[in-house]
């Protein structure tokens, strides 16, 4: 899930990479962001608006700062949701200076007038206020910095035709194999100052579902369980073991993840189901289910998406030990 306890934000933000090469993994959009984040300098001009775009917990606000930190200017913070009325967002593009990185989270949820402000914001660099009220308001054109807009969202297709246009850059996070998880593993654990084996690593790694945010945070659960049931060295055997009691399987599913499937085989015969229907039988919301836990199911090949709905593979009755029944996937 994207949200944690405000303590997991904090140690969150403290484990963030603050430069391209700190980060690991996502190579291809690494180096074309690089490339971009240098012809900016070069011409001294800010860097184009940029898209990203993937499940959560891949690196998309991360890379935002990282993008500002490069151009030596600030990012700003904020989310679409907490940009309901005009002058929210009106206020964040009239702070910002000069090559400063605006970073809208979920930017899929924009209300049409935000959008409509951000068009000439974008394009152009300036913003239309209106003043006053009824016949006598008027609009006042107030000029902005030239800034980067960063978007993050879960799903691309969810975002308007015109709004999209207007990235110069659109890039795709894609989920981490164990090797890069393992690696981001080692260095939160050198911040953490907690001792990891490369094996155990390597386990943890292999069952955080491709995802940094859940490497990091499964890191400091089975640190806790180091500390109480040894000396707080991480070796595999630990590792594994505090990973099966907190329910966490083989291939990283969770128990969300495994009731999802099992809903789609046993109340299903193996689906097709829509995710409407799912959503409403596991009392979750039917974003969360597509944002969250099916991008994964679907990547690790559990599930499949077919225009009549969802249906479970082959690989997700034998992962659950569920008869095969007769799916018609
Ligand atoms: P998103 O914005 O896509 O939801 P974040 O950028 O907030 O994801 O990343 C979540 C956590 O995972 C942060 O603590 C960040 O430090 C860590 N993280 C993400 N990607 C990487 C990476 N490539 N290398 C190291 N840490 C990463």
């Amino acid at each position: 899930m994207p949200t944690g306890t405000s303590e997991d934000q904090a140690i969150e933000g403290s484990l963030r990479p603050v430069s391209l090469t700190d980060f690991t993994g996502q190579t291809e959009l690494k180096s074309q962001l690089s490339v971009a984040i240098r012809a900016a300098r070069a011409r001294s001009e800010a860097l184009d608006h940029v898209l990203f775009y993937g499940p959560p917990g891949l690196g998309k606000t991360t890379l935002a700062q990282i993008a500002a930190a490069e151009m030596g200017a600030r990012c700003h913070v904020t989310s679409a949701p907490g940009l309901e009325r005009p002058r929210d967002l009106a206020g964040f593009l009239t702070r910002l200076g000069p090559k400063d990185v605006l970073f809208i989270d979920e930017i899929h949820r924009l209300t049409p007038i935000a959008e409509e402000l951000l068009y000439p914001a974008m394009e152009d660099f300036f913003l239309d206020l209106t003043l006053g009220k009824g016949p006598t308001a008027r609009t006042r054109r107030v000029p902005l910095s030239r800034f980067t807009l960063v978007g993050a969202t879960t799903r691309a297709g969810a975002l308007s035709g015109p709004l999209r246009d207007r990235f110069g850059l659109v890039m795709r996070l894609r989920f981490y194999d164990s090797g890069e998880l393992a690696e981001i593993l080692a260095r939160s654990a050198g911040l953490l100052r907690v001792a990891l084996t490369a094996e155990a690593a390597l386990e943890i790694g292999r069952r955080s579902r491709g995802t940094p945010r859940i490497a990091n945070r499964l890191l400091r659960r089975v640190r806790d369980f180091a500390e109480v049931d040894g000396d707080g060295a991480i070796t595999e055997t630990i590792a594994s073991r505090a990973l099966d009691r907190l329910e966490i399987d083989r291939l990283g599913l969770d128990p969300a993840d495994r009731q999802l499937l099992s809903a789609v085989i046993e109340n299903h015969q193996g689906g097709p189901v829509g995710i409407e229907a799912l959503a409403a039988e596991l009392g979750e919301d039917p974003s969360t289910l597509e944002d969250v836990l099916e991008p994964y199911l679907l990547q690790a090949g559990l599930m499949r998406r077919t225009p009549r709905g969802r249906t479970a593979t082959a690989l997700a009755y034998q992962h659950l030990g569920l008869g095969r029944g007769s799916p018609r996937s």
